[in-house]
């Protein structure tokens, strides 16, 4: 149905009923809605206990000044628009008792300066007495005087009261009367003064409640949108630490200059960080705990190995630590106590060494198959007589098996994924997983990291190598050190034996004085063969 809403058609005393619990902004708006309800509620004998009842209702709010109809008053309380303009404004200039936009300064304010001369000619101390007065910012008036920041500032009158004054003047100009003029200004404008001295107090009261409400609301939305991001354990236990708990109720309120929704996006990475960052440095505290405990049983276990010498390189705790089963032991704190972690850990340690020597020497072996082309499928890539290794790292070679336990093998490697920045410069909003928190308190907790063979080239001496194993008659590729260990074969350097005296060396003392003597940037060894 098309027409006029239904409330215009309610008899007067149900819609006096309805008007009687408006909050003064309804009533002003209802003053703009139809010239009937204007011409009520702007009557003042009618209207005047409507409005002095809902103004009454806010609370803490001064009275109605005497030189302000109760409808003005609430306009100018609540109304948020430019008096002249009706665009959008939210600072009341208290002093003159408008609200004025920026775009509007010039037809409604006048500068202390461009008063009318007549002004300073009165006899008064301080023109402010006579005309109510307005500090504001150069940017304009709706630029908060909290928000300036080098900026000039201003101070001005209303048109409409500059105009009043001005008519007021002419009337009793060169007449006695003129001084009673200035006592009724200045008795009136003290009035406003008084007025707007409560009116600020109640606006920086409602300010602080508004303020208060709105991060209570944040609060509430964070805490809700940090519990959905899974950190609601971390949360909770904030609230047992009064001085963390502070400093994360900071973090949410150093956002409120702007309490808008997109700063709140902006804040809910650094709580985010801030939480993520406290849960890894609590469980880092608990898993280091039980790394010493790890430490000390994986060390007696491997000394009873090493008298049985049953096998001949052991990983050092943290590769123990950073096999998936160990983990899962450490992770499950709450079915695990201190003592049954060592008797589980005691019961599983010796598989779990062989099956690590036979990973890394299985990795090794990759290694090397991949480095070098050519190798015979049926021959052990590290059982190859030819197999020197270079560190990339220190430069030094090194053979197998000595080679699984090169300490550069538990260096830092930059390919890994345990290699992390340090926990504080975590980039914002990025999660750390708990596999990675463990993984980075296992390095910090035995300083070192992790087994990793990738440092190694077997390329390094490929072709120099081949010659070697040319003079000796052997195929590189396909021999190993069994089938060199009889071999009758003896060389020597002639570019390094002098003419009286002459190396002579097996295949392995000739490899050694290869890689020793005839390395990168120096030539070649020349072999010939003893007989
Ligand atoms: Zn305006
Ligand atoms: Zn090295
Ligand atoms: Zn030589």
């Amino acid at each position: 149905m098309v027409g006029k809403p239904v409330v215009f058609g309610l008899p007067l005393e149900v819609l006096l009923e309805i008007f009687w619990y408006l909050h003064p902004l309804d009533l002003v708006y209802l003053t703009r809605v139809s010239k009937l309800f204007r011409s009520f509620l702007l009557h003042r004998r009618k209207a005047k206990s409507l409005w002095t009842g809902a103004l009454k209702r806010i609370d803490r709010l001064p009275q109605c000044p005497s030189y302000l109809s109760e409808p003005a008053y609430a306009n100018l309380l609540f109304w948020p628009f430019c008096h002249r303009c009706h665009s959008s404004c939210d600072v009341i200039q208290w002093e003159l008792r408008i609200r004025c936009c920026n775009g509007c300064t010039s037809h409604m304010l006048v500068g202390q300066e461009m008063l009318p001369s007549f002004v300073n000619q009165l006899s008064c101390l301080d023109v402010r007495q006579l005309i109510p007065m307005s500090v504001i910012s150069s940017a304009g008036p709706c630029v908060r005087h909290t928000d300036i920041t080098n900026r000039k500032l201003l101070t001005v009158a209303s048109h409409a009261d500059v105009n009043k004054f001005n008519m007021q003047y002419k009337f009793v100009k060169d007449s006695p009367l003129s001084n009673d003029l200035i006592i009724h200004r200045e008795k009136a404008t003290e009035e406003i003064y008084q007025h707007v001295a409560l009116c600020r107090i109640w606006e920086a009261e409602v300010a602080g409640r508004r303020r208060k409400e709105l991060v209570d609301q944040r609060k509430r939305d964070v805490v809700e949108k940090l519990q959905n991001l899974g950190l609601g354990d971390e949360l909770e236990s904030l609230l047992s630490d009064a001085s963390v708990l502070k400093e994360f109720d900071n973090l949410i309120v150093r956002q409120d200059q702007e309490l808008t929704d997109s700063s709140c996006q902006v804040s809910l990475p650094r709580l985010q960080n801030f939480l993520e960052i406290r849960r890894a440095r609590r469980l880092t505290v608990y898993l280091q705990d039980r790394f010493k405990i790890l430490a000390v049983v994986v060390s007696e276990t491997v000394k009873a190995f090493k008298n049985d010498k049953t096998n001949t390189v052991f990983p050092h705790a943290i590769d123990i630590c950073l096999l998936s089963e160990v983990r899962c032991m450490i992770n499950a704190p709450e079915v695990m106590s201190a003592e049954a972690f060592v008797d589980a850990l005691t019961l599983r340690l010796p598989p779990l060494l062989l099956a690590w020597n036979r990973q890394a020497t299985g990795q090794l072996a990759d290694l090397v198959r991949a480095q070098l082309c050519g190798i015979d499928n049926a021959v052990d890539p590290l059982a190859l007589a030819a197999l020197v290794f270079r560190c990339s790292n220190c430069r030094l070679h090194v053979t197998y098996p000595s080679a699984l336990t090169h300490p550069c093998l538990y260096a830092k490697t930059f390919d890994k994924p345990w290699v992390q920045l340090p926990m504080e410069t975590t980039a914002l909003g990025r999660t750390m997983s708990p596999v990675e928190i463990y993984e980075k308190a296992a390095i910090e907790g035995f300083e070192m990291h992790p087994w990793n063979c990738t440092v190694l080239e077997a390329d390094g001496y490929t072709k120099r190598i081949h010659n070697l194993f040319q003079a000796l008659g052997r195929d590189p590729n396909s021999t190993v050190v069994n089938d060199m260990e009889s071999c009758p074969i003896r060389v020597t350097c002639k570019s390094c034996s002098g003419s009286r005296n002459r190396m002579i060396l097996t295949y392995r003392t000739a490899l050694i004085h290869l890689v020793r003597n005839h390395s990168d940037g120096k030539n070649d060894a020349v072999w010939g063969v003893v007989v």
